[in-house]
């Protein structure tokens, strides 16, 4: 039993390289920070080049990479993150939220607090199944906090390949400062001529609510959801949890919900 569940991995794995179109185990690249900017406080964008400028390659968007680094312990660490860019421009841009907490995050604190324009970076080959289908269904695209970076990529590519598809944006966040991408968001769904964005904050502070700004947590009664919608889904658990329900209660299949976790997938099985 043990060696059939190892075949089993190893031929996934194997077709995964195929995919990619990269040699077996072979996903390692080291590229060159070409920008830095900040999103908001915590969140910190990272425009990545090749070291001989030539393209890097194409992704599905939604994908993401691994970052590798050496900690100053000496430790090397991979975590993931989800490209934010063009899929088809010559270059890679990933955002990295850094994560305050009792330890503080070890990756997402060095790349922030240690890693700027010019510096070298080890990344990976671009893979991840939360991928668009290339039709024309309508789009619902949901995310809270930093679970907005695989939805920042799609509408890029939306946007890129003059997509004329319905597309719902839902956006939640603490606060109008906490929302990384925030001005990009509002630009990218301009652009799209079938598209809406309706934005929650916990905490609007001076501001009130107007329009599809709402204060609160999000909820999807007021939002139109079309047949044969498909749903994309990233946040903490608790918010993809109460979206998929909404979801589910209007009769949007769960097949058609998809879904990213940024850490160990708890949901997997339920
Ligand atoms: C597919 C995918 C895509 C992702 N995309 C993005 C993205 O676009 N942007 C982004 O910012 N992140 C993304 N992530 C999350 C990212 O990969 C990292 O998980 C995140 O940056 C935190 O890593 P870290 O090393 O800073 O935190 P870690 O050091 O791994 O800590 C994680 C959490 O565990 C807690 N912790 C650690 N040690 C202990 C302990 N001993 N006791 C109690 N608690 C502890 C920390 O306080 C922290 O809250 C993605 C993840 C996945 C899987």
């Amino acid at each position: 039993v043990y060696w059939l569940m190892a075949e089993t991995l190893i031929t996934m794995e194997r077709g995964l390289y195929q995919l990619a179109g990269v040699d077996a185990g072979d996903v390692w690249r080291t590229v060159r920070i070409s920008e830095r900017v900040l999103q908001s406080a915590d969140t910190v964008s990272l425009t990545l080049t090749s070291l001989d400028g030539s393209e890097l390659p194409t992704f599905a968007p939604g994908q993401y990479l691994s970052v590798g680094v050496t900690l100053p312990d000496g430790a090397r660490q991979i975590r993931q993150y989800s490209l934010c860019s063009i899929p088809s421009s010559a270059d890679w841009r990933i955002s990295v939220k850094r994560i305050s907490g009792t330890p503080d995050g070890e990756v997402s604190n060095f790349l922030y607090n240690n890693v700027f324009e010019g510096q070298e970076l080890s990344v990976t080959t671009p893979f991840g199944d939360l991928t668009m289908p290339d039709d024309n269904s309508p789009l619902l695209l949901a995310s809270a906090g930093i679970g907005c970076t695989p939805m920042i990529g799609m509408l890029n590519h939306l946007v890129d390949t003059g997509a004329q598809r319905s597309v719902s944006v839902i956006h939640a966040d603490r606060s109008i400062a906490d929302h990384a991408h925030r001005a990009e968001l509002s630009t990218l769904v301009d652009k799209i001529p079938a598209a809406t964005l309706h934005r929650w904050y916990e905490d609007l502070g001076t501001h009130v609510a107007f329009g599809s700004v709402h204060e609160g947590r999000a909820d999807l009664q007021d939002i139109a959801v079309e047949p044969d919608t498909q749903a994309f889904l990233c946040g903490p658990m608790p918010f993809m949890l109460a979206m998929r329900a909404s979801l589910l209660e209007r009769d949007v299949p769960a097949q058609n919900i998809h879904y990213e976790v940024f850490g160990p997938d708890s949901w997997a099985n339920t």
